[in-house]
């Protein structure tokens, strides 16, 4: 809230003390959710284009606030990249997400059910694979069962260390995928690089399908039918992201797309009542 300054520097002043008093409420607010184990992994649903049953959940952060409810991660993971505190927030993302999936795992047909995890820059150090398979094995999730997202941003400097890190993570047997593709400076010239085995097209090229903006909508198509087409050549899997109508939904069937996932099928679900309702109502 900014007040009528006599001048303008007051009222920048006040803008700017405004900003910093949001951002140190934001900082207090990520290290109470790490004291408490605020932290939430919340699962939405990736179908299979064809049979449209669920292959697997993209696990997604939300922070359960003592007092504020629940918050989406657009709030905090800026704050949390730049203050570090996101290499612990990601522990617990990880940790969750597979305890998670453990208990989804356990109900009928789900045994081969996978959580893709979402990791940010600063959590590619030499000890991550070790704890991917520490953490794997002491929930009983096969490597296969853990798919890690990466964006642009995990491989802009083309780091030697990061690459190495992905490697012997894709060498342990997990899945690689790499998020909002077609958005970056450079995506194509990294699926040479890094072993990528899942492409996730940004939910941009979907949103104009269906809209009155005809033109953008055919070309976001033809973009997306040539994404489609290099990934497969690439032998990756293809997902696309932000599914909300059936006309959108037809059209990714009618592209050869291998998954979708969007509010469509389902919002991110908090787990245990996802669980909940897979098993009442399961027809008899
Ligand atoms: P993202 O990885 O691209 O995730 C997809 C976002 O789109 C999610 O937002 C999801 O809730 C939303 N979404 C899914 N289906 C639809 C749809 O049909 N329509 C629309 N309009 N939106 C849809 P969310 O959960 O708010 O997450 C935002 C971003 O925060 C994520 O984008 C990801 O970059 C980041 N994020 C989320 N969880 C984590 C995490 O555990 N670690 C890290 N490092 N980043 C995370
Ligand atoms: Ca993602
Ligand atoms: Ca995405
Ligand atoms: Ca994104």
């Amino acid at each position: 809230r900014k007040r009528d300054g006599k001048n303008g520097a007051s009222v920048y002043d006040d803008a700017i003390s405004d900003r910093t008093r949001q951002r140190a409420e934001i900082e207090k607010d990520i290290s109470e959710a790490l004291e408490n184990s605020w932290f939430e992994a919340h699962f939405q649903p990736i179908v299979d284009v064809e049979t449209q049953e669920t292959r697997g959940y993209e696990a997604l952060m939300r922070l359960r606030h003592g007092k504020k409810g629940l918050l989406a991660p657009a709030n905090f993971i800026a704050v949390a990249e730049e203050t570090g505190t996101i290499g612990l927030i990601g522990n617990q993302i990880l940790d969750d997400a597979l305890k998670n999936l453990a208990s989804i795992s356990k109900l009928p047909g789900m045994q081969n059910a996978y959580v893709a995890v979402n990791f940010s820059p600063l959590q590619f150090e030499p000890g991550l694979p070790i704890r991917i398979a520490s953490q794997a094995s002491r929930f009983g999730i096969r490597p296969s069962q853990l798919v890690v997202e990466i964006t642009e941003a995990v491989l802009l400097h083309d780091n030697p260390e990061v690459r190495k890190i992905l490697d012997q993570i894709h060498e342990f047997g997990c899945r690689i995928a790499l998020d909002d593709f077609g958005t970056g400076y450079s995506s194509l010239s990294y699926l040479s690089r890094v072993p990528v085995d899942i492409i996730k097209i940004d939910q941009s090229f979907v949103r104009s399908i269906g809209t009155d903006q005809a033109i953008v909508a055919q070309k976001n198509r033809m973009l997306m039918e040539s994404i489609n087409a290099i990934a497969h050549k690439m032998n990756c899997t293809v997902i696309a992201e932000g599914v909300e109508t059936t006309e959108q939904f037809k059209l990714l069937q009618s592209l050869g797309v291998d998954c979708a996932q969007g509010y469509l099928f389902s919002k991110p679900r908090f787990v245990p009542d996802l669980i909940r309702e897979m098993t009442t109502s399961r027809k008899p």
